[in-house]
């Protein structure tokens, strides 16, 4: 039992990362609930011989047997597993005591101990193994998990309870730990709507349902104008691409039915490339207004009526739940707690974003105009003329840079790293002791180096195949708690690499090598867990981030460099000048990235601040750009009309400013690591780091635990300076 709308999200496994991963969901709940609660009683559904509603069994603290699951285990297990969790939860919120943190928020730790197991397998089979008979059966049960919410939710005894903890006299003689806890449960109900009666409360379902039909359209109408705006190619319109673009081009039109054409698809991994090198430029402008235009071309598939509908519901809900605005609903219980907050952030680093740009396109100008081009920087010419000024100014070989990162090398890279911070010790399993889901999947043994005792099990599924989604993500198939026994953790991170020819090392790039240490930052976090109660495992938005992009940082050490970041052949290691240029390169261009990606945020804010009423997407698109200075060079990385990330759903809305929230604290915690005496494995600040941004979880509230570790709040100024920005504060 933990913020709901989270885990609606980790089950329906919508993940709306735009690059690289999904965090590691919460668990809920493992054990049964307090002893004078039969929970038992409360089972009401069962399935006979369904390995996936059993108990974890084995050594480590029981693990999955993931040898006797099938996957027509599947639907009837979710179905059963909710079913109890329904059930274990009235039999809480019928009982005749009054309610007590023990007999509630306590008990309710207890009620979903078969929904924790089946969760993470039914994640697995999404992301890992996803089949068609898989995909009917995902369609099938997304419904019902969104009913098993609502029905939760609207539990009233239940929610008067919760309630009755939170505002009684025994709240205030709990730990902060509890306190926090009970918070947390309560606060899940009532930003869900839980604090309605009567007329309220139906229109506030009513808006939801509305909302979810609404958001839904808006993303197949996104993806309708990707499907329906393709650029097709003759063979003379090749012009400056490399053979990847032209192949995938050649693939694209095959698979549309014209072999003897090339095809540009209207997505961003097709327009990316495009713009970036084809040197006919009414053709980039074409590829880009098709792409810039997604869901503003009239007709039945436009978004513009739909994103006012959109913000008017949203407004009114907030608003049923006392709040002047959606953005204040939504913000209340992340890091930065208030809209104004995440604008200051944003206005503070949005003049260095757009001076930046301005010297970028200076940059550009002066190519164009050296190559002879009559021309004006326009923004289809951006992504072309930047690339060949990083040509010029940052020219970096990446497969000079991949001889030196090879695959086996780089997880012992991260095994030192967390051995060093963490005091973690990594150890194979012995071979067949943990059944595993596929037979790339290895597992390691996690122990403290000192006591030896277990820490838990890290689960590594590194290679593409069919069947396994794109990208990089890490997942706790069971996360720490000590309330009723103390919970061994199990870990998991899963990539994409290509597997290589039989005994030759795997090499990989440089952003591979980043997002590799990235996810095993999720993996530590979940690790290092040191909470009492499960919902504290619990992520909060604009937090949860943080700790993973923390750890990249550790790959451009000295220690890890000179030990494992070694040639293939020769076994050197990379030369410090490969370094400098690997490090100049990391500025490069983030004058663009920067500004287009704080464009759409601040616009999202924005959005859900302003009076919704009659609003017209463009007209407040042009005229919140013309006001904040957006040069002309540049779009928003995600315009209204194709903006999914806050009209197709909710958890980024008011959200994705949190991106660069937790850039900030990464760069400015990278910096007391910088100005400490032993640097990044200086051990006092190790310890802070272990102890206060990493094993606390959510049973501290995120700005609290920042300045326990740092002695004052994360400043900004890191953030220019790792970006390469002019600091003007
Ligand atoms: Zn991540």
């Amino acid at each position: 039992m933990h913020l709901t709308k989270i885990m609606l999200a980790s089950l329906a496994l919508l993940c709306l990362l735009a690059a690289c991963d999904k965090t590691p969901e919460p668990s809920v709940a493992i054990e049964p609930a307090a002893e004078e609660l039969v929970v038992e009683e409360a089972l009401v559904a069962e399935a006979p011989d369904n390995a996936l509603l059993e108990q974890w069994s084995g050594p480590y603290g029981g693990v999955p047997a993931f040898d006797e699951m099938n996957l027509a285990d599947i639907e009837p297990a979710m179905e059963v597993a909710m079913a109890n969790s329904l059930a274990a939860l009235d039999v809480i919120a019928q009982q005749s005591a009054a309610p007590t943190f023990e007999n509630t928020i306590l008990a309710m730790e207890g009620a979903n101990t078969e929904l924790d197991r089946v969760q993470p397998i039914y994640g697995i089979w999404s992301s890992n193994l996803s089949t068609p008979e898989f995909r009917e059966i995902e369609q099938r049960l997304a419904p019902k998990i969104a009913d098993y919410y609502s029905t939760m939710r609207q539990n009233n005894a239940l929610f008067a309870r919760i309630r009755a903890v939170y505002e009684g006299e025994e709240f205030k003689t709990l730990r902060p730990d509890q306190q926090r806890l009970t918070w947390l449960v309560y606060d899940s109900f009532a930003s869900n709507g839980a604090t309605l009666e009567g007329e309220a409360k139906a229109r506030y379902a009513a808006i939801n349902q509305q909302l979810a039909e609404l958001q839904t359209k808006f993303a197949n109408n996104v993806l309708a104008d990707e499907e329906g705006y393709v650029t097709w190619l003759e063979k003379d319109q090749l012009a400056g691409l490399p053979d990847s673009v032209i192949s995938a081009a050649a693939q694209a039109a095959t698979d549309l039915g014209q072999p003897e054409k090339w095809a540009i698809k209207n997505t961003r991994s097709s327009m990316d490339p495009f713009l970036a090198y084809s040197n006919l430029r009414d053709l980039r402008e074409t590829v880009w207004r098709n792409y810039y235009s997604r869901g503003n071309n009239g007709g039945e598939h436009d978004n513009n009526a739909m994103i006012a509908e959109i913000l008017q519901l949203r407004e009114e809900r907030a608003q049923l739940l006392g709040y002047n605005n959606f953005a204040e609903w939504q913000i209340q219980n992340r890091m930065a707690k208030t809209p104004a907050a995440a604008m200051e952030l944003m206005l503070a680093v949005w003049p260095a974003a757009i001076a930046r740009v301005d010297e970028e396109v200076a940059d550009m100008q002066a190519v164009a105009e050296e190559e002879g081009a009559d021309i004006t920087i326009a923004p289809w010419d951006y992504r072309y003329y930047s690339e060949k000024v990083r040509k010029a100014k940052y020219d970096l070989d990446s497969d000079v840079v991949k001889q030196y990162l090879q695959l086996d090398k780089l997880r012992d890279a991260m095994f030192f790293v967390a051995g060093e911070i963490f005091n973690f010790n990594f150890s194979p399993v012995p071979e067949g002791s943990v059944p595993v889901f596929h037979p790339d999947v290895q597992v390691w043994e996690v122990t403290d180096s000192d006591s030896g005792e277990l820490v838990g099990l890290w689960y590594l599924d590194p290679f593409a195949r069919a069947g396994k989604r794109s990208g990089a993500w890490a997942t706790a198939y069971r996360s720490h708690s000590t309330y009723n026994g103390k919970k061994t953790v199990l870990s998991s991170n899963n990539s994409n690499f290509n597997k290589g020819a039989p005994g030759e090392p795997v090499l990989i790039s440089w952003d591979d090598a980043r997002t590799y240490f990235h996810e095993f930052g999720h993996a530590l976090h979940a690790l290092s867990a040191n909470v009492e109660y499960p919902t504290l495992n619990g992520g909060v938005r604009d937090y949860t981030e943080f700790q993973s992009q923390l750890l990249e940082r550790w790959i451009t050490t000295d220690k890890v460099i000179d030990q494992f970041l070694v040639h293939y052949q020769t076994g050197e290691p990379i030369p410090d000048d490969l370094v400098a240029k690997i490090n100049k390169a990391a500025t490069f261009n983030k004058g663009f990235s920067t500004t287009e990606y704080l464009a759409s945020a601040l616009m999202d804010m924005k959005y859900h601040t302003a009076d919704p009423d009659g609003v017209d997407p463009q007209a407040f698109e042009r005229d919140t750009l013309t006001a904040l200075g957006l040069p002309a060079e540049v779009v928003m990385r995600h315009r209204s009309t194709q903006f999914t990330h806050i009209f197709s759903g909710e958890s980024y809305a008011a959200g994705y400013y949190g991106y660069l929230w937790a850039d900030v604290l990464a760069a400015d915690a990278a910096e007391a690591f910088v100005e400490a005496p032993g640097g990044f494995y200086d051990e006092e600040v190790a310890q802070k780091l272990v102890d206060y941004l990493f094993a606390v979880r959510n049973a501290m509230d995120p700005a609290d635990a920042y300045r326990a570790f740092r002695g004052r709040d994360a400043q900004i100024d890191a953030l220019l300076r790792d970006r390469g920005f002019a600091n003007p504060l």
